[in-house]
């Protein structure tokens, strides 16, 4: 099985639902990342926070085993993103994004970093995205995730990511913002002539296109009657879709390697939306894991089709 090696965000999140709010509560992209993906494999973190993030937080990580040595402690003040969602919970409005000591943060990865064969691109600035992928030896995979504050702010980049990547994982507003185009569908092949050769689009409770060879596959998210707070839902369908993929140790994937890596995705993600933060994310075993798996299962497949 191969180590993940994965770069993102660590952060104190501070969001309002239409069920509640919590401030500055443990978020970040590679922290949703994460916790998901040391269920099928070893991961590696590269971040920065600030010295306000306390042992507890690291200690989530620390918990299920995942290596982080490659988290450096800045003074200053950890990432703050705030967010709010209306009806519409597939998509979050930014209130606003406190960079703090990722603005200035400069990865340096040690020897067993720079030999992953897997890398994850977790929504982050793309220029240390860049120069993560940059230090990494000769990885066998590699896919990325942005958006729309880093297509906004710094698209150049994100091209340059793109062309770098075997996958790619954005949600559908972003998608259409990344291409101009207005679906997802006719979004997912003008990203593959961008570079990745898989592109999954995550569509919140309508689930996700993906799209490889010419060939789509699409299923609704697993259905939940109570979402708390979507944030970080992205990051666990990425969790899951790597953790797949590098559980099978191997170096290139076949269509039907990305369908399991999506439906592991999309199982993942169902429990992240079922409370605040890490809340459910941080809980959840692989035997419940395996149980919804089960029951997506009823919920999507027919002999009628
Ligand atoms: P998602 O899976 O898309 O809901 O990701 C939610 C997480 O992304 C939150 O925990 C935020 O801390 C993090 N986040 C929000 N904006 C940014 C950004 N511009 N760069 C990196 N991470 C971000």
């Amino acid at each position: 099985m191969s180590d993940i090696v994965v770069v993102g965000s660590l952060a104190y999140d501070s969001i309002s639902t239409l069920t509640g709010k919590v401030d500055r509560t443990l978020g970040g992209s590679a922290n949703y990342f994460s916790v998901v993906a040391s269920h099928y494999a070893g991961v590696r973190v590269v971040g920065v926070v600030g010295t306000d993030y306390t042992d507890q937080d690291l200690a989530v990580l620390k918990s299920r085993n995942i290596d982080t040595s490659g988290i450096k402690v800045e003074n200053g003040n950890t990432f703050h993103w705030e967010g709010r969602y209306g009806y519409t919970m597939n998509d979050a409005h930014t209130v606003a994004t406190e960079l703090n000591v990722l603005a200035t943060f400069a990865p340096k990865l040690n020897d067993s970093y720079r030999e992953a064969k897997v890398v994850f691109l977790a929504n982050i600035d793309p220029v240390l995205q860049l120069d993560v992928l940059d230090q990494v030896k000769a990885p066998d995979f590699v896919a990325c995730d942005t958006m729309n504050f880093w297509i906004e702010t710094k698209r150049k980049d994100v091209m340059e990511v793109l062309k770098k990547v075997n996958a790619l994982l954005i949600n559908e507003t972003e998608s259409m913002m990344l291409t101009k185009e207005p679906n997802a569908i006719a979004a997912a092949p003008k990203i593959a002539e961008l570079g990745p050769e898989c592109v999954v689009i995550k569509r919140g409770e309508y689930g996700f296109v993906m799209y490889f060879e010419g060939q789509y596959f699409i299923l609704p998210a697993f259905p939940i009657q109570k979402v708390v707070d979507p944030t970080g839902a992205g990051d666990s369908f990425a969790g899951g879709f790597m953790g797949h993929l590098a559980g099978l140790n191997k170096k290139t994937f076949t269509a039907t390697d990305y369908k399991m890596a999506c439906i592991q995705g999309t199982v993942a993600a169902s429990f992240t939306v079922e409370d605040f933060g890490l809340g459910r994310t941080k809980t959840v075993t692989k035997d419940e894991m395996k149980l919804r798996h089960e029951k997506y299962r009823s919920v999507v497949a027919s002999p009628l089709l």
